[in-house]
């Protein structure tokens, strides 16, 4: 069945492809698993240069590539060129690391252990549609760089920037069969990989419910898995941070990428002495934001994704906001951005919502933020806002998240682990933690006895 693919900011059709069904998956595991012999006895450090072409290769199409994604996903324009920037330095990263990720030599009694790294196999990548491109290249970077094969599932929603990555990963030197992408269902494509017995690992990044599925349909083969799923993360407001320049960063920590972001700081917890007056500050940097067509290079938010994931996240807001943005009249899929007072047991604080929508939380002191930012099935991301450093430490150390910043909104670094705690998942991404997750540790004895 051909796929329609649109573009959220005009409705319009963009592309139609040609859907994969469970025999073009199980083909695409075929192909996978042919190449991988080869594939994981190519040195290293030949490895790495091969990535490093393909790094060279994202960098020198950054524009047609922030472009496709721009248009696919509705991302503003100069968002969407940093994404990509992303792209290629994870490529670059993985290039580097990739001869650096060594085993030990153990002494032990009669002779010595050695462990090895050694590859899993063929790896399913299955990516969903609020950064396509970043979010595959986490997980590709890696995977192929310590030797694996994979086949990659993008979105149904957001499929094209994978399929030119793909294309851009054969011309840099990746054998054919090395990567392969799947366009089509997550229900068939996805869960045929889930439950194939060649596909040693499926690395998923969604949402908590498929993530769950990913788990229980794994267990049939003992895959390895690792889950980069939702989020409810805290914005934590100490009284003696720097009011303003907290005031100034939250928008973006939570309207970044029209709030579809599962790092979005989307509780903004305010210590209850400064709640009026840093209220006052949010709403008006909220206003601040800019949104409107993507093209535009001045524009900072476009709409969502589709008309039926608009719906899901006006639900979530009843009554009257303490502020509504401004939205393009015409067509496509946009929504306002949204400030709300709450307590943390309304549904719009409990449950990850998605858009640019914000809850404003009070607190009374260090114990009620760290019970309140905790008070969540999620742990993934989060910031502290405090000039006293002791604080952020303590708050920091007694956050159950896996990514926190301190007097910064931002979660994602190329050098850094990222991932989640409870119900946000398992496993790390990106940094040098990443390569654990697509590798096996062997130990091999060698008696040193006559
Ligand atoms: P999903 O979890 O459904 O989609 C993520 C990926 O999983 C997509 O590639 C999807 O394919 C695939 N998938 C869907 N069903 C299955 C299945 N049964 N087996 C294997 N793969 C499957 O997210 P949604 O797009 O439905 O978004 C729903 C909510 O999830 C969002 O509102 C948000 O709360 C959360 N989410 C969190 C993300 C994160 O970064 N942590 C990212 C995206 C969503 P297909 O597109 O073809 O269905």
């Amino acid at each position: 069945m051909a796929l329609t693919v649109l573009n959220p900011a005009t409705e319009e059709p963009i592309a139609e492809l040609e859907q994969a069904g469970v025999e073009d998956t199980d083909e695409a595991v075929a192909r996978a698993k042919a190449a991988y012999p080869a594939w994981r006895a190519v040195a290293p450090g030949d490895r790495g240069r091969i990535l490093r072409r393909l790094a060279t290769l994202v960098e020198e199409n950054v524009e047609e590539l922030a472009r496709i994604e721009s248009r696919n996903v509705g991302k503003p324009i100069a968002g969407a060129r940093g994404e990509i920037g992303m792209v290629a330095q994870v490529f670059h990263f993985y290039a580097g690391a990739v001869d650096k990720h060594n085993g030990e030599t153990i002494p032990v009694a009669g002779g010595v252990a050695a462990t090895f790294r050694e590859p899993l196999g063929v790896v399913g990548l299955i990516v969903p549609w609020n950064f396509p491109a970043n979010i595959a290249s986490w997980k590709l970077g890696p995977a192929l760089a310590c030797g694996n094969t994979v086949v990659l599932k993008p979105a149904e929603l957001t499929p094209l920037s994978a399929i030119r990555i793909g294309e851009l990963a054969l011309d840099a030197g990746i054998p054919e069969g090395v990567v392969n992408i799947l366009v089509g269902k997550g229900s068939v494509v996805g869960q045929r990989l889930i439950e194939h017995p060649d596909v040693a690992k499926i690395a998923f990044t969604g949402s908590t419910e498929v993530g769950r599925r990913v788990m229980q349909g794994a267990a049939g083969t003992i895959k390895r898995v690792t889950l980069e799923l939702g989020g409810k993360s805290a914005n934590v407001v100490f009284e003696d941070a720097d009011l303003e320049k907290a005031a100034a960063a939250a928008p973006y920590s939570v309207f970044d990428n029209a709030g579809q972001d599962c790092c979005a700081r989307s509780r903004v917890l305010v210590q209850r002495s400064v709640y009026d007056r840093f209220l006052d500050l949010l709403v008006d940097a909220t206003r601040g934001v800019k949104v409107g067509d993507p093209e535009d290079e001045a524009t900072e938010m476009g709409p969502l994704v589709s008309a039926q994931h608009r719906e899901t996240v006006a639900s979530f807001v009843e009554g009257e906001p303490v502020f509504r943005g401004d939205v393009p009249g015409g067509p496509g899929f946009w929504y306002p951005c949204t400030l709300v007072e709450a307590t943390n047991e309304d549904r719009v604080a409990r449950e990850e919502v998605f858009g640019p929508v914000a809850a404003v939380i009070p607190f009374d002191d260090e114990a009620d933020a760290i019970r309140i930012s905790n008070d969540t099935p999620y742990g993934l991301s989060g910031s502290i806002w405090t000039r006293d450093g002791a604080r952020a430490l303590r708050v920091a150390r007694a956050t159950d998240a896996g990514v926190l910043s301190v007097n910064a909104n931002t979660s994602v670094r190329v050098q850094t682990p990222f991932g989640g705690f409870k119900q946000s998942g398992f496993g790390r991404e990106l940094g040098m933690h990443a390569l654990e997750g697509y590798s096996e540790v062997k130990s091999v004895f060698i008696s040193t006895e006559g």
